[in-house]
């Protein structure tokens, strides 16, 4: 199911990633997961996933990450995006709409939130390296849209999707 010319494109791109002092894995059993599901997500929903360097608990970690806004200002890791656009749909059919007002954050978007932070002039944001949101898994969503806090309190868990962080009702995260 994986067009080989997909999986060495991704392992290129990823091989050419900056590295912040860690080790890179690019050929482990989560990477080539990515790889199926970015091929998935191409011929589902006609997206193009590409590699960026993410995060998880201070480690450089290779996510392939797809744009979840047609603007592309907001993107997540590939299993995660899947997760979201079947939850999305879903919610749809009911009449809520699910709107991400932050997804995957590379570490220099971590770095800039957090500066922003310590300085008194942005939300509470997490040391860079240690945000989930640079594992491309947690997503942000607008709980203020009409039937929003309602139905994912019912139908989240189902597409995978769970609250991690008690004072922040809005952060998701898709857990395995
Ligand atoms: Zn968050």
């Amino acid at each position: 199911m994986v067009a080989p010319g997909a999986l060495m494109l991704l392992t290129l791109a990823c091989s050419g990633l900056p590295l912040h002092g860690g080790t890179l894995r690019a050929a482990g059993p989560s990477w080539v997961t990515s790889v199926a599901l970015a091929a998935q997500l191409q011929a589902e929903r006609g997206l193009a996933p590409r590699a960026e360097m993410g995060f998880v608990k201070y480690r450089p970690h290779p996510v392939a990450v797809v744009d979840l806004s047609p603007d592309g200002s907001v993107q997540a890791e590939v299993r995660t995006a899947l997760a979201f656009f079947r939850m999305a749909d879903a919610a749809r059919r009911a009449g809520v709409n699910l709107v991400v007002v932050s997804g995957f954050r590379s570490h220099q978007k971590q770095a800039e939130l957090y500066r922003l932070y310590r300085r008194g002039r942005g939300p509470l944001a997490s040391r860079p390296g240690a945000s989930n949101h640079q594992s491309g898994r947690a997503l942000d969503l607008d709980m203020s849209l009409p039937g929003v806090k309602e139905w994912l309190r019912r139908h989240a868990r189902r597409y995978g999707f769970r609250r991690t962080v008690p004072s922040e009702r809005w952060h998701w995260e898709h857990v395995d």
